[in-house]
């Protein structure tokens, strides 16, 4: 989300004619699109505009902006200004689409300000956007959540839930599709699941909306993110199946593998749910790769409760985990929980976490030897060609005279070898 809402931005500079530079110093303006997911993100940023104090002094032309959810959070503002007294422009989330406007005031006038919108506005179309993800376009959706999982601060900062319409995102991927350049459209939304609920028209939901996209001419995938299992529907898993513009790789986050945790993260579905979906997903989509999101040493997290996580990973066998240490956020529910865990357990917790899944890619990687898959050569190193699969593995595949591989073409490889972060093929 963070990525596209940066491609959005890049677009509005190059519209007012900034080209982009890989030097900081040698930039006339540097904006900083920052995230509030969790504390070392926050950090992170911090120190990044930290690091550019001086260059200010150096140049004092050089606008600084600063934007994206850590703005939107109450007095962080005012916290930035204090702290950095040089930010010329702070914007929240819900006035991203007016960026272009405001650096046209800063450059008018050369006042520095701050300006926050509280309420979500209109969904703003049209957008220049400047894509930068190679083969893969992001493609927003809806915006918002209104779900409140108790740690997460999305809901705060980015608003309520709401859907662009069907017709907008058509025409949006319809032109992507044909401008030939993508080959995967990546369908954007905090909980993609519940797309359409907004209209309360008893017809537009997220299956009614990949289907229309899948009728759209072209060679190309559907991919989304992210999924909520308390909306992923069986109806979504017949339509995956049974469309071949449906990408097969799937990202459903669970959090947790222990029901009294998920409870208290107002997730409001049950481990044998969730294993329900997976079941359903394995059973209809054999070839389906699925990865999912955990937090560990959530408030009260047990040994126990933590063990039931390490077996939801054995049970899933899932092919990716992106896996989080429990950040506090200030202003959610569980902020205020007691039996906050030790930094010491969740670390020792997210080590055993990923020791886990290490083993189970590894396995998953070793079955694939030997077997026949399709993929997208996506770039060429020396005398390597780069390649993904549908679940995004990379395979490299060794350069051969007698072959002419093109980039951005999906080709069918077979395995030869397994190593630990990628796979070795040749086209056939
Ligand atoms: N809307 C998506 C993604 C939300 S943010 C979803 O519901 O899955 C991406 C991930 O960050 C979440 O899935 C969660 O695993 C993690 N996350 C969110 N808040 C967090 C927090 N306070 N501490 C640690 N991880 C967090
Ligand atoms: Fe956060 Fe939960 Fe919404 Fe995802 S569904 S953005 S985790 S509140």
């Amino acid at each position: 989300m963070n990525i596209h809402d940066s491609e959005k931005i890049a677009g509005m500079l190059k519209n007012l004619g900034y080209e982009e530079t890989e030097d900081k110093s040698n930039a006339d303006i540097i904006v900083f699109n920052t995230c509030c997911i969790r504390e070392s993100a926050e950090l992170k940023i911090m120190a990044k505009i930290g690091d550019i104090k001086a260059l200010k002094k150096a140049n004092k032309n050089l606008i600084v902006v600063v934007c994206g959810c850590m703005t939107q959070q109450k007095g962080m503002p005012e916290n930035l200004k204090k702290k950095f007294p040089f930010i010329n422009i702070i914007i929240g989330t819900h006035n991203l689409e007016e960026l272009q406007n405001y650096i046209e005031k800063y450059n008018k006038t050369h006042k520095s300000f701050n300006e926050i919108w509280e309420a979500e506005k209109q969904i703003v179309e049209n957008n220049a956007v400047y894509r930068t993800s190679n083969y893969n376009a992001w493609v927003n959706i809806m915006y918002g959540c209104n779900n409140f999982c108790t740690y997460c601060i999305v809901p705060y900062v980015r608003g309520r839930e709401r859907s662009r319409k069907v017709e907008d995102i058509k025409k949006e991927v319809e032109e992507l599709v044909k401008s030939n350049k993508y080959k995967t459209i990546t369908l954007l939304g905090q909980n993609v699941n519940s797309y359409g609920n907004d209209f309360k028209d008893g017809k537009t939901n997220f299956v009614y909306l990949l289907n229309e996209l899948c009728k759209i001419e072209g060679d190309f995938r559907l991919k989304f993110m992210t999924s909520h299992p308390k909306d992923f529907s069986l109806e979504l898993i017949d339509f995956i199946a049974s469309n071949p513009k449906m990408s097969k790789s799937i990202h459903l986050p669970v959090q947790s593998g222990s029901n009294s945790i998920l409870k208290i993260m107002n997730r409001r579905y049950t481990v044998e749910h969730y294993k329900n979906l997976i079941d359903q997903i394995k059973l209809k989509i054999p070839n389906a790769s699925i990865t999912t999101d955990i937090i560990v040493g959530f408030p009260g997290e047990t040994d126990e409760d933590f063990e039931g996580t390490c077996d939801l990973l054995k049970y899933c066998n899932y092919s990716g985990v992106f896996g989080f240490v429990y950040s506090k956020r200030k202003g959610t529910p569980a902020e205020k929980f007691e039996n906050q865990i030790p930094i010491n357990i969740k670390r020792q917790r997210i080590t055993k976490l990923f020791e886990i899944q290490h083993k189970i890619v590894k396995e998953l990687s070793d079955r694939l030897v030997g077997q026949t898959i399709e993929v997208l050569v996506e770039a060429k190193i020396n005398n390597f060609y780069i390649a993904k699969t549908d679940g995004g593995k990379t395979i490299k595949i060794k350069e051969e005279n007698n072959k002419e591989i093109n980039l951005g073409n999906y080709y069918i490889v077979k395995i030869n070898k397994a190593l630990t972060n990628e796979l070795i093929g040749e086209i056939i």
